[in-house]
C-alpha cells in the first residue's frame, strides 16, 4: 500500500490557509516539493527509458500485465476508508507493485505504480503540483526500497525473474520498512511544511493506524511474490481473497457515507463540507476563487407546521436536488440542518462568476414546488463569502457567508455577499437575530402575564400576556431588547403568530375554570401589513373553541398614524372578527380625535410615563384630561405603570377604569399568573389585603 498521498491542509490542519506557501515559492515548502520532483521524477524517466518489456518471457509477460492491472485497480479503487488520509487513503495497489519489485526489479515496479497513480490524480481531479509529487515521492520511495534489496545482493530484472527463496524474507522486510520510513516521511515532511506544523506531529498522527496497514498490504506483497513464482495460473487465487476485503471495506466505506450525509437529502452534511472546505482553500490555485453560499429557506418553518413532517421532507429533497443541478457537478452541495444549505464553489474567476450561480441558485428555487398536485412557493435568501477575499480559513467563511445570509433575510433582498463594513455594524443584531429565529423554533419564547384590575370595585378586567425570550446563555431577556429587531426582519409575523397562539391557549385553559378574563397581546405595525394578523386570530379563535371576546389586540397610537390606509384594511377584519382593540402607551403620540373616532377602539392604557408623575405630585392635568377625552368617546380609560398606592387612590380620584402595574401585580409566569387569577377576590377590600400578600412575581 502506499500510505498516504500528498493531503496537505487536511480538516485537522488548525493553521491558516494564508500561512500556506504557494508551490512555485522559495519557501520550505517550496524547496522540499521541488527536491522531491528533481529526484523522483528523473528516476522516472530512467525506468521508462529502461522499460524493455521484449525482454521478458511471454508466460512472465502474463503475470506482470496480470499485475499492472491489479496496481491500477488498486490505486483508483481506495480499499481502506480511513479518518485521516480521506479518499485518496490507502491503496492495496502497493502489494502488486512491491511483487513486481521483488520479481522483476525496480523499473517495471516505478513505472506501474506511477502509471496507475497519474491516472487516480486525473480522476480525481488533483492539483497539478500533487500529481507530480505523488509520482516523484512514489520513484524515491521504490528506489529507497530497491537499494536496500540491491545492498542484500538482490537480483531481479525483466530479462531475468527473481526466484524466490527463503533466505529472501529479511532482505523484502527490511526494504518494507525503508519504503514506510521514506515514502511516508516524504509525504509529513511537505503536509508539515504547508500547514506549518512540525514534522513529527504529521508523522506520527494516526501512526497506529498507519503501521497496522502497511504491514497488512506489505505483507499480502509477499504472498503475491510467491504466488507469481509459482507461475501465472495460479494468480486468480488471489482474487477471492481480495474481493472478500474490498467488500468488508465496502461496508465500512457506507459507515463513513453515513457519518458524513444527511440521510434525508443525501447530501454532505456539515462535517463533510466542513472537511472540504478546508482541504479546497488548501488546494485553490492563485488567482482563483474559493465561494461559499450558506442559503436558508424564507417559508419553510410555515410548511413544515402546516402541512406536516412528510411535506417538507419531499419538499427538502427537492431543494437538494434542484441545488445540485444548479451548479456544476464538480462544486458540493451540502445541507447543514434544518432549512439550511451551503454550497462550495471550488474554483471561480472573479465575484461576479459567483453572484451569478447565487442568483441561478435563487431563480432555481422561485420555481414553484408541485408536492401532490399542490403548488408552493418559497423563498430562499443566499449569503456569499468568497475566498480569500473574505476570509481564508474555515470558521471564517462560514461566518462570513452566514451574516451575508442574514442581511439578505433581513432586507429582503435574495442574495447578499459579504462586506466587511456592515459586518461592524450588523454581527452582533443579526447574531441575535439568528439566535431569535432558532429561539422561536425551539421554544424559547415565554409569555408572562400581568393583570389590570377595575380601580371601582377590584375585579379582574383582563390580563397582559407579554413575551420574554429564555435565552440558553443570556437568561431571561425582554421585549424591549429583541421586538425591534424582529420588527426589522421578516421575523415579526412569527413571533406575533407564536404569542397569539401561546394566549389563546392560555385564555383557552383559563376560560375552562371559569377564570373568564380577555388577554391582550401587542401586536406591532408590521402585523398589521397583510392579511396574515386577521387570519392568525380567526384560525386561533376556532382552534381553542374561544369567543372573540377573548382576545385583546393593542396597538400604539403611532400604528394608527403611520399608513392608515394600509392598516385600515386589517383593522376592519379584525372588527368584523369581534376582536376588540386596545390603544397602547396613550399620549406619546399625536394621534387626532378624528382618528380615535373612526378606529374600532375599545379602550386607551394611558402611558406610564403620565402615570408616574401622579405620585411625584404633579398636578395630574394630562391623565385627568386623557381619561375625560376617553370617556367622551365612550371608551375606558386604563392607567399602566400604577405602582404605588397613592397613585392607584389619584387615579380613582380622576374616574380612571382600570390600573395595571407592579402595585397590583408584576407580569408573571403562566403557573403563578392563574393561582394569582384563582386566589383574586373581586371586592375591592379584599384586593387590598390580598395586594400586600400577594407575591410578586416573573418581571
Ligand atoms: P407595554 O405594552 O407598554 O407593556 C407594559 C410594560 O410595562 C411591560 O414591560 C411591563 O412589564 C411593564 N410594567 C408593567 N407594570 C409596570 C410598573 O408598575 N412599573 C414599570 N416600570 N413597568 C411596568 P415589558 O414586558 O418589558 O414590555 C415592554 C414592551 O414590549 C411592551 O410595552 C410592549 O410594547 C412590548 N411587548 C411585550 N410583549 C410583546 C409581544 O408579545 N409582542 C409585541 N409586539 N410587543 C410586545
Ligand atoms: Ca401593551
Ligand atoms: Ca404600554
Amino acid at each position: 500500500m502506499d500510505g498516504p498521498t500528498v493531503r496537505a491542509g487536511d480538516s485537522g490542519s488548525s493553521s491558516p490557509a494564508d500561512a500556506r506557501p504557494g508551490p512555485l515559492s522559495r519557501t520550505p515548502f517550496g524547496v522540499a516539493l521541488w527536491s522531491t520532483l528533481l529526484l523522483g521524477l528523473p528516476i522516472l524517466g530512467w525506468c521508462l527509458l529502461h522499460l524493455d518489456l521484449a525482454a521478458a518471457k511471454p508466460e512472465e509477460l502474463w503475470s506482470l500485465a496480470i499485475l499492472g492491472a491489479l496496481v491500477v485497480v488498486g490505486e483508483t479503487r481506495p480499499l481502506i476508508a480511513s479518518k485521516t488520509y480521506g479518499q485518496s487513503g490507502v491503496t492495496p495497489s502497493t502489494a502488486f507493485t512491491f511483487a513486481i519489485l521483488f520479481t522483476w526489479g525496480l523499473v517495471p515496479a516505478v513505472v506501474f505504480h506511477c502509471a496507475a497513480s497519474l491516472l487516480s490524480d486525473l480522476i480525481e481531479h488533483k492539483v497539478w503540483w500533487k500529481t507530480l509529487f505523488n509520482l516523484g515521492q512514489y520513484a524515491i520511495s521504490l528506489s529507497a526500497a530497491w537499494l536496500v534489496l540491491l545492498a542484500f545482493g538482490w537480483q531481479a530484472s525483466l530479462s531475468g525473474m527473481h526466484e524466490i527463496s527463503r533466505g529472501d524474507l529479511a532482505p523484502m522486510a527490511v526494504a518494507w520498512i525503508v519504503y514506510f520510513l521514506v515514502n511516508n516521511g516524504l509525504v509529513s515532511l511537505v503536509v508539515g511544511l504547508a500547514n506549518a506544523e512540525s514534522f513529527s506531529e504529521v508523522f506520527f498522527e494516526d501512526f497506529g493506524y498507519q503501521v497496522f496497514t502497511n504491514v497488512a498490504v506489505l505483507s499480502f506483497s509477499g504472498i503475491v511474490t510467491l504466488v507469481i513464482d509459482a507461475g501465472a495460473a495460479w494468480i486468480p487465487l488471489l482474487l477471492p481473497p481480495m474481493i472478500a476485503i474490498y467488500a468488508t471495506a465496502g461496508l465500512a466505506l457506507d459507515r463513513e457515507h453515513q457519518a458524513n450525509h444527511d440521510s434525508l437529502t443525501e447530501l454532505p452534511n456539515r462535517k463533510l463540507l466542513v472537511d472540504q472546505l478546508a482541504q479546497t482553500l488548501v488546494e485553490r490555485v492563485e488567482g482563483d476563487l474559493v465561494g461559499l453560499f450558506v442559503l436558508d429557506l424564507d417559508r419553510f418553518k410555515e410548511v413544515n407546521d402546516t402541512l406536516g413532517h412528510q411535506t417538507g421532507d419531499r419538499l427538502l429533497q427537492i431543494v437538494a436536488q434542484r441545488l445540485r443541478e444548479a451548479v456544476r457537478p464538480e462544486d458540493t452541495v451540502a445541507r447543514l440542518g434544518g432549512d439550511e444549505f451551503a454550497v462550495l464553489l471550488s474554483a471561480i474567476r472573479d465575484e461576479e462568476a459567483a453572484l451569478e450561480v447565487a442568483r441561478r441558485i435563487g431563480v432555481a428555487l422561485a420555481e414553484p414546488f408541485n408536492l401532490d398536485g399542490m403548488l408552493l412557493e418559497l423563498e430562499a435568501s443566499v449569503g456569499v463569502a468568497l475566498a480569500p477575499i473574505h476570509g481564508t480559513d474555515v470558521e471564517e467563511l462560514l461566518r462570513c457567508a452566514d451574516i451575508a445570509m442574514y442581511i439578505a433575510k433581513d432586507e429582503r433582498t435574495g442574495v447578499e455577499t459579504y462586506a466587511a463594513s456592515r459586518d461592524r455594524h450588523s454581527t452582533n443584531r443579526l447574531g441575535l437575530l439568528g439566535a431569535l429565529r432558532k429561539g422561536i423554533d425551539d421554544g424559547e419564547l415565554e409569555l408572562h402575564y400581568q393583570p389590570k384590575v377595575s380601580l371601582s370595585t377590584g375585579a379582574v378586567t383582563g390580563v397582559e400576556a407579554l413575551v420574554r425570550w429564555r435565552h440558553p446563555q443570556r437568561g431571561l431577556v425582554f421585549p424591549d431588547d429583541f421586538i425591534p429587531l424582529a420588527e426589522h426582519s421578516g421575523l415579526m409575523h412569527r413571533l406575533t403568530g407564536y404569542v397569539i397562539d401561546t394566549a389563546l391557549a392560555q385564555a383557552a385553559s383559563w376560560w375552562s375554570v371559569g377564570l373568564q378574563v380577555p388577554v391582550a397581546v401587542n401586536v406591532s405595525a408590521r402585523d398589521l401589513h397583510g392579511t396574515a394578523l386577521a387570519q392568525t386570530v380567526a384560525v386561533g379563535l376556532a382552534r381553542y373553541d374561544l369567543p372573540a371576546t377573548a382576545l385583546r389586540l393593542e396597538l400604539t397610537e403611532r400604528v394608527l398614524m403611520s399608513e392608515s390606509a394600509r392598516v385600515g384594511d386589517t383593522l376592519a377584519a379584525l372588527e368584523r372578527l369581534g376582536v376588540q382593540l386596545s390603544l397602547d402607551d396613550f399620549g406619546t403620540g399625536y394621534s387626532s380625535l378624528v382618528l380615535l373616532q373612526q378606529m374600532p377602539v375599545c379602550e386607551i392604557k394611558v402611558d406610564r410615563s403620565f402615570v408616574s408623575r401622579l405620585s411625584a405630585g404633579g398636578d395630574g392635568a394630562i391623565v385627568r384630561s386623557i381619561i375625560d377625552l376617553a370617556h367622551a368617546l365612550g371608551i375606558e380609560a386604563v392607567a399602566e405603570g400604577v405602582e404605588t398606592e397613592e397613585t392607584w387612590s389619584r387615579l380613582e380620584e380622576l374616574g380612571c377604569d382600570s390600573a395595571q402595574g407592579w402595585y397590583v401585580s408584576r407580569p408573571m409566569p403562566s403557573i403563578a399568573a392563574t393561582e394569582w387569577l384563582l386566589r383574586h377576590p373581586s371586592r375591592r377590600a379584599a384586593l387590598r389585603v390580598l395586594r400586600s400578600s400577594a407575591s410578586p412575581a416573573g418581571a
